[in-house]
């Protein structure tokens, strides 16, 4: 793993096994191809594969699956690709990407550092040797980090917190507004198909992971990004995970993240423990759909969006706290506590029950 701060979030989402798996494959073994005969079966992957490639608007699709969603946007000269899933998924992108356009990757994004984002990026380079990979700074020394850092995951270009690439209709915009998720978080907007792309500040339409911390910075970061491309008449809003969503449902999450710190601040103040804030935030109905109880399609392993706010209002708590979850202390430390604070309910941020997990496969 690339850090410790990788190692961290994996352990956290419950995907140490499967990226273990899938890290011992070699580019062009085929994820999903059937073990040799006499290999010792490899741990099951909770890492849904990747899906067909779906047609989103114009010249834009997405592959979900296999880690991170991956944009695809095919342009004159060749194709740009957002996020490349987890190790081991190289030749399953290209060969959904082959289904719509025989034209050569020339582009890599890549949104932030973890390896369910950056994982095949090595794959592809090796087919396109000239593949421009693009970050921000943040990204690149988060992937530098550590003494097995791949570099073959490295960009050929950084930027501090704006870039523009291509012209006219073939424009793409990369903003990076504060730490959040990662220290590096880009989000990338298409104008001519009205486009956001979020990478994991926003995915599976809930509260954001913060596998090092950053409630606050998260909601700084969340309103700063609105902010900034508010007047771009942005529709489709399209998550680092699961499916795609529109601009209400990004302004609904920059409203949420804000709620539940002003929520938490207010819990905390008063001694109460963190079921409190959330219970708050369950009263505006506006809010319902980032509360829910069902596992996403997807997600099995991890948690529900109720699950997620509690664990936030606990990071949040943590940082009130004056503990150590900011980024810079903890990213490459061990996980903040989100489970664990002033009379948390260890329920409300338990895993799924194999119950929970049986409803969501009968589904
Ligand atoms: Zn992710
Ligand atoms: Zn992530």
């Amino acid at each position: 793993m690339k850090s410790k701060a990788v190692l961290a979030f994996l352990i956290a989402g419950s995907m140490a096994a499967s990226a273990a798996a899938q890290q011992s494959q070699r580019p062009g073994s085929g994820a999903g191809q059937p073990p040799r005969p006499g290999a010792p079966a490899p741990a099951r992957s909770p890492l849904p594969p990747p899906e067909p490639i779906e047609h989103i608007t114009g010249n834009v699709y997405k592959i979900f699956g296999g880690g991170g969603n991956t944009l695809v946007v095919v342009q004159k000269a060749g194709v740009v690709l957002v996020d490349t899933k987890m190790p081991g998924n190289g030749q399953a992108i290209l060969d959904e990407v082959k289904k719509i356009t025989d034209k050569p990757i020339t582009t890599i994004i890549c949104t932030h550092s973890h390896p369910d984002h950056t994982g095949s990026t090595d794959f592809i380079r090796e087919r396109y040797p000239n593949v421009r990979i693009i970050m921000s700074e943040g990204t690149k020394a988060e992937l530098s980090a550590g003494p097995q850092a791949n570099p073959a995951l490295l960009p050929t270009e950084t930027y501090k917190d704006r870039l523009t690439i291509g012209q006219g209709d073939e424009q793409i915009e990369l903003f990076h507004t504060g730490t959040g998720h990662t220290g590096g978080d880009t989000f990338v907007l298409v104008p001519a198909a009205k486009l956001l792309f979020m990478g994991d500040v926003m995915a599976w339409n809930m509260a954001p992971f913060l596998p090092s911390g950053g409630a606050a910075a998260i909601t700084e970061e969340t309103e700063k990004l609105v902010a900034a491309v508010k007047d771009r008449g942005i529709e489709i809003v399209v998550e680092g995970h699961g499916h795609v969503n529109n601009w209400a449902g990004l302004e609904r999450l920059a409203r949420f993240n804000r709620a539940l710190l002003t929520a938490a601040r207010a819990a905390y103040d008063r001694g109460d423990p963190p079921g409190v804030a959330v219970a708050e935030l369950q009263k505006n109905p506006d809010f319902a759909p980032l509360l829910d109880t069902h596992i996403k399609k997807g997600l099995e392993y991890g948690n529900t969006p109720l699950a997620r706010a509690h664990m936030n209002v606990n990071i949040a708590y943590a940082e009130f706290a004056g503990e150590n979850v900011g980024f810079g202390v903890a990213n490459g430390g061990p996980l903040p506590a989100t489970d664990k604070h002033k009379g948390s309910d260890p329920k409300d941020t338990a895993p799924p029950t194999p119950e929970m997990l049986a409803a969501a496969v009968a589904k």
